[in-house]
């Protein structure tokens, strides 16, 4: 049984006192344990929100990562400095660092070697252009993306991965995929996962959907049959509606 993980980006959103405020109406309303809430937050609150959800439930996240350990990488942030702070997850490879930064499928799988090296849970995302999508390229580029994201992961660190499938004409938009278009394609991701590791590796990861989703459309998306969660952007900025998401 995969649990279902909501994920908050708060991209480069909210300084410290602003953080803490979200937390904190975060943890005034109950959240439902059977859901993993994790909050992707900048660099810089990082330790703060880490004090602020001791004793919860909820799982911090890094929005990068370097994959070496130490070096000359200016401005770069190490495993092993997440890793001090007490990081749970990491996002790798969200569309706005390949758009923006230069991240490539193969910066993207050797983060996520060292990620799970240092015991830092990955969240690779993948997904197409609006462009890719309206040449019916959606599956190969979703294809390409997880077979090199994944490239020397061995079968057993699988269930430690999760992938997010965002489709990049989705996010920040407004405009949601379908549930029938998310769907569609995280199954065929989870198709992928079989086919390189097996049955058991297919059923056992977690594939989140993400792209403009909301209070008012997480039940459906989450109804699904293979969307185990999602990676919220906009909604997670603001404490009612993420935790509508949590308790969707
Ligand atoms: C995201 O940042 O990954 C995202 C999906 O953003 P939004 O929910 O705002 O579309």
């Amino acid at each position: 049984m995969r649990k279902p993980i909501i994920a908050g980006n708060w991209k480069m959103n909210n300084n410290i006192e602003e953080s803490l405020k979200l937390v904190h109406g975060i943890k005034s309303i109950t959240l439902n344990k059977d859901v993993e809430a994790v909050l992707c937050v900048p660099y810089t609150d990082l330790k703060e929100v880490k004090t602020a959800i001791e004793g919860t439930e909820i799982k911090l996240a890094a929005q990068n990562m370097h994959w070496e350990e130490s070096g000359a990488y200016t401005g770069e942030i190490s495993p092993l400095m997440l890793q001090e702070l007490g990081v749970d997850y990491v996002l790798i490879g969200h569309s706005e660092r390949r758009q923006y930064y230069n991240e490539t499928d193969e910066t993207v799988n050797n983060k996520v070697i060292s990620a799970l090296a240092h015991n830092i849970l990955p969240i690779v995302c993948v997904g197409e252009t609006l462009e890719e999508r309206e040449s019916n390229k959606e599956k190969d580029i979703v294809k390409a993306q997880v077979t090199k994201a994944l490239k020397d992961v061995e079968g057993a660190s699988i269930e430690k991965i999760v992938i997010a499938y965002e489709p990049i004409w989705a996010i920040g938009t407004g405009k949601t995929a379908t549930s029938d278009q998310a769907n569609e394609i995280i199954g065929y991701i989870r198709q992928i996962i079989g086919e390189i590791y097996g049955e058991a590796e297919k059923q056992v990861i977690r594939i989140q959907y993400g792209g403009s989703v909301k209070p008012d459309n997480v039940t459906e998306l989450m109804g699904k049959s293979d969307i185990d969660g999602a990676l919220v952007g906009g909604a997670s900025l603001k404490a009612e509606d993420f935790t509508k998401l949590i308790n969707f």
